[in-house]
């Protein structure tokens, strides 16, 4: 593995110093968190207002909390905020009530399977408040009366998001999203930070890639839905994505593919996979899940595929307090990082072509590229022209096409350089 100890150490460092942090969809906690990742790269805070309509939704009301607890009328605070920010249900609207048991109980969140975690909530598009606390603790309460209160603020201020552009030799760009809106939670998703943040570093302190690399990291589907309708313009420009989550939790690799199932970044992903990470899954597509599911709507289709290791709700500690330091390692970040940087190497090497006639084969013989007479056998270097010509939609890499046609990559690569010389190939 080509990650060192050093950035293994650095990673988790990382997720240890964000990982009390109080995030949501929008507020504080999210800039304090860019803040922390603009220490590593140049990245820019980009700010949306509240109330901006991104394609079917609003930008909401940004939300902030500065403390919350339930507290004994003895004044001892049975549960606070500052123990652990999954306390109190993200996007709470403000609290300051007395209250009898049977009065809080239904806003309090328990998982009753698993007594000693604290469940993670939110209830952002529907005004609400509560408190998620462990089952234990909820079955010993007492009658009360207790003190409630939630010190939050729900009002007009902005949606939160970073963006990095890497330069590549092309403008053509492969997009990197990470979500960056949960509260404590180490494996959702800070690990996909803490990787995709890495990777960003890899590829600025290497040779300039052969495609740019745009890193985004926003909150889960308000961000990605805000991205993609304030950033129209610039859809055209992605040959490709990954979403990268839940990456530090040890287990299987699993690849979810672009809505199309067969695009570069899926041939790309899964023959690294298959190199470097034996027994990793790989899953079609599905409307459900994170991000990439915004980038795989019908009138966006930028193929984006996810790479995390076990997948959402596949793992107990999933959206619950164990989603905690003990949960993730180094080595299973280190190995993440290592799967993402093998994925640029590949993507290095992946000329991408696009036919410039491509109605018909265009008229090989006339050009100098074709044997006179007809009737002979197809000639090795022909049948590389023909296959370059057909292949090149602009989806499709040389690696890819050889793998299709069965010939090799230096003998596509000697036929593209011919078809670029008169004029019938360009380069993406
Ligand atoms: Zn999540």
């Amino acid at each position: 593995m080509s990650v060192t100890a050093t950035v293994q150490n650095q990673m988790l460092e990382f997720v240890r110093e964000l990982y009390p942090v109080c995030r949501s969809i929008t507020g504080e906690g999210v800039r304090a968190t860019l803040g922390r990742m603009a220490n590593e790269v140049a990245l820019t805070v980009r700010e949306i207002d509240s109330g901006t309509q991104v394609f079917d939704w609003k930008v909401p009301d940004e939300w902030n909390v500065s403390d919350a607890y339930i507290e004994s009328l003895d004044g001892k605070r049975v549960v606070d905020l500052q123990d652990n920010s999954l306390h109190v249900v993200s996007y709470s609207v403000p609290v300051d009530a007395t209250l009898s048991l049977d009065e809080l109980k239904p806003h309090l969140h328990t998982i009753p399977d698993r007594p000693d975690w604290i469940p993670y909530r939110t209830s952002y598009y529907k005004r609400d408040w509560g408190f998620c606390l462990r089952h234990d603790q909820y079955s010993s309460l007492g009658q009360g009366p207790y003190r409630v209160r939630i010190d939050s603020t729900l009002e007009k201020g902005s949606l939160t998001y970073g963006e990095l552009l890497v330069p590549g030799r092309s403008q053509r760009e492969i997009l990197v999203w990470s979500h960056c809106c949960h509260p404590s939670l180490c494996n959702d998703n800070l690990s996909g930070l803490a990787v995709s943040l890495w990777w960003a570093k890899h590829l600025l302190s290497n040779p300039t890639p052969r495609f740019s690399y745009r890193f985004v990291w926003g909150p889960g589907t308000i961000g990605s839905i805000s991205w993609l309708a304030t950033n129209e313009n610039r859809h055209d420009r992605v040959i490709g994505g990954l979403v990268t989550v839940l990456l530090g939790r040890p287990g299987e690799f699993h690849y979810k593919r672009s809505r199309s199932g067969d695009s570069m970044i899926d041939r790309v992903v899964e023959r690294v996979l298959t190199r470097r990470a034996p027994g990793a899954v790989v899953r079609d597509f599905d409307p459900y899940g994170y991000d990439e599911r915004q980038f795989g709507s019908p009138g966006i289709n930028i193929p984006v595929g996810r790479l995390s290791r076990v997948p959402n709700g596949e793992y107990p500690e999933y959206h619950t307090s164990a989603d905690n330091l003990e949960l993730i390692s180094a080595e299973a970040l280190a190995e993440a990082l290592d799967i993402c940087m093998e994925v640029g190497n590949e993507l290095d090497g992946a000329e991408i072509y696009l036919n410039a006639a491509p109605n018909c084969e265009p008229q090989l013989g006339k050009r100098g590229l074709y044997r006179a007479t007809g009737g002979d056998d197809v000639a090795f270097d022909e049948l590389a022209l023909l296959w370059v010509l057909n292949q090149s939609d602009g989806t499709k890499s040389i690696v890819d096409i050889a793998e299709r046609s069965g010939l090799t990559v230096e003998s596509l690569r000697v036929a593209a350089t011919k078809l670029l010389d008169v004029g019938l190939l360009k380069a993406l």
